[in-house]
């Protein structure tokens, strides 16, 4: 074991503090890694404030938050081939999984039907606490790191590894492309990832935001329209308008509304994770034969896929640097959508 600085919520709804803890020692297949940088993601102040008890059986504090980690690798096990010292590698949401069921043997990891092995605020494979990336180091089996790409400031990189992905896997699922019509719902750090990549995959792209104060930026990103849905003549201009919808929204909005603006066959897929429940009408299905899905991040094989594709088509992340002291003022800023469009912490300032 090895003593590790971090910072952590030490119950819910405490301020985030300095914490000290233990980390494994590298076992043969595992990379060491020197944490550079972590996105903050909205999961990241539900689960500190445990606003997901509803869903999940266990919150564990103290919670050292932080699944959008990128680095570089410090040292590895005795047996490891992928990775070598002074590679710039990224972690995601989980860092393990059952490897042999049906799920992981495709590569979607993340619904493994055994157990996902979440980066943070989960059990690794002994029943000992999960700490995530708000923190110096980490260590983790190669076949969980993913490469990052080499011509991209690491610092926008990191949100890729949890922003980028849970975008990225439904756009590909539902074929968003050439004659699709593609609406984000909330450009915040997953929304924003979700304009560029649908428009770099060559969708027409539509943001639906609370207000028009960020539209410039959205056009920017490659959205063709912008609307504010707090203009409830946007629902009606709208209606039976979209291919595909991916709703972003961290909070309880009518989801009813936004189904209505699919056409025939269109779908609108949930990533955005709310506390509480929201009822569905059936009628908002029935009416145009329309589909309401989810989605949650993707697979090991699909994370490089994207990073990848990311560096091909220069798709950065746009990032607001903070030391990790200002991690409690950046969780409030982000309550309050006033994020520009990802805090990422340097970690050198821990
Ligand atoms: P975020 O940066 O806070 O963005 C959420 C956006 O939702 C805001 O920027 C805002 O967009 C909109 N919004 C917020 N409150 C709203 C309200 N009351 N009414 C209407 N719109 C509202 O958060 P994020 O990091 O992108 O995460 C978004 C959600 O996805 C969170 O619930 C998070 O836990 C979840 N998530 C899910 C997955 C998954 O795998 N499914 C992965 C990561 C995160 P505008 O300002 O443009 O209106
Ligand atoms: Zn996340
Ligand atoms: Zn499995």
């Amino acid at each position: 074991m090895s003593k590790c600085k971090g910072y952590a919520a030490s119950e819910a709804n405490a301020l985030l503090g300095p914490f000290s803890f233990e980390r494994r020692e590298p076992l043969e297949h595992d990379v060491v890694i020197d944490i550079k940088y972590c996105g903050i993601c909205h999961s990241d102040i539900h689960q500190a404030r445990n606003e997901w008890s509803d869903y999940q059986d266990e919150c564990i504090f103290p919670m050292v938050p932080g699944h959008e980690i990128a680095g570089v690798v410090s040292a590895v096990g005795g047996k490891v081939t992928k990775y070598k010292v002074g590679d710039k590698v990224g972690v995601g949401c989980f860092v393990d999984s059952c490897r042999t069921c049906p799920e992981c043997r495709q590569g979607v990891e993340q619904y493994c039907s055994v157990a996902t092995i979440w980066t943070y605020n989960g059990r690794d494979k002994k029943g000992a606490p999960t700490y995530g990336g708000y923190s110096e180091r980490i260590i983790v089996d190669e076949n969980y790191v993913l490469r990052m790409p080499g011509n991209l400031p690491l610092e926008a990189c990191a949100p890729l590894l949890c922003a980028g992905i849970t975008l990225y896997s439904p756009l590909k699922h539902w074929k968003a492309g050439p004659g699709k019509k593609v609406a984000i719902v909330g450009m915040g750090g997953l929304g924003h990832m979700g304009v560029k990549l649908a428009h770099a995959l060559g969708a027409e792209v539509t943001v639906l935001s609370q207000s028009l104060s960020k539209q410039a930026d959205g056009k920017r990103f490659g959205a063709s329209h912008y609307y504010a849905t707090s203009d409830s003549e946007t629902f009606t201009k709208l209606a039976g308008h979209f291919d595909l919808i991916i709703n972003t929204v961290s909070a309880t909005v009518d989801w009813n509304q936004y189904l209505d603006l699919l056409k025939l066959d269109g779908i609108m897929v949930l990533v955005g994770l709310p506390e509480k429940d929201i009822p569905v009408g059936a009628f908002s299905l029935t009416a145009r034969r329309r589909s309401l899905a989810g989605s949650q991040i993707g697979g090991i094989r699909e994370i490089q896929e994207m990073l990848d594709f990311c560096g091909k088509h220069n798709v950065p992340c746009e990032v607001e640097v903070i030391p990790i002291q200002k991690v409690n003022e950046a969780y409030e800023r982000v309550l309050k959508s006033d994020v520009r469009y990802r805090f990422v912490i340097d970690m050198a300032s821990l």
